[in-house]
């Protein structure tokens, strides 16, 4: 027995199973061959198996992989100069930052360019002590430090753009 992809002049994929290419001829010239879709006796054969399953499956996976290859690719590229953690943990770094960062926002008032102002006003006793945070460029940090007071810079942003 051999089996044949056939399909009716419909498209109707389906299956025939005949004892040999001649036997197919036979049958099909006599009208015995059928779609079970639509019941057309117009049948041809196809030239390639459809391969439903095992064509999807490893048609799928290749480009999954093709695309995740891509996407290396593209990374690479823009990451060329950036910095880079490599750790078994990262999802845990990941929670320790934002964790950080929740804590610094709960634990100070966003005081934006104000920063030097505000510390000044504490450290001089002009305002009681509190947690602040905000900005201040290079020159003023540096005055600040000079001036005894401490802060720290903060690693990476804690407050979103248009936040406040
Ligand atoms: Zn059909």
């Amino acid at each position: 027995m051999i089996v044949y992809n056939l399909a009716c002049e419909h498209k109707h994929p389906f299956e025939g199973w005949f004892a040999s290419p001649i036997d197919f001829e036979n049958q099909r010239d006599r009208g015995l061959v059928e779609c079970p879709v639509c019941g057309s006796k117009t049948v041809e054969r196809q030239l390639h198996a459809p391969r439903i399953n095992v064509g999807g499956v490893g048609g799928s996976r290749e480009r999954a992989s093709e695309q995740a290859r891509q996407e290396i690719e593209v990374a690479k590229g823009a990451d060329k100069t950036g910095e880079f953690v490599s750790s078994d943990d990262y999802k845990k770094l990941v929670s320790a930052v934002q964790t950080f960062a929740k804590n610094v926002r709960e634990n100070t008032e966003y005081v934006g360019e104000k920063f030097a102002d505000e510390a000044r006003a504490m450290h001089y006793g002009d305002k009681p002590h509190r947690g602040i945070r905000g900005r201040a460029d290079a020159q003023t940090a540096s005055e600040l430090r000079d001036e005894g007071i401490e802060f720290q810079s903060l690693p990476f942003p804690i407050d979103f753009p248009n936040a406040h």
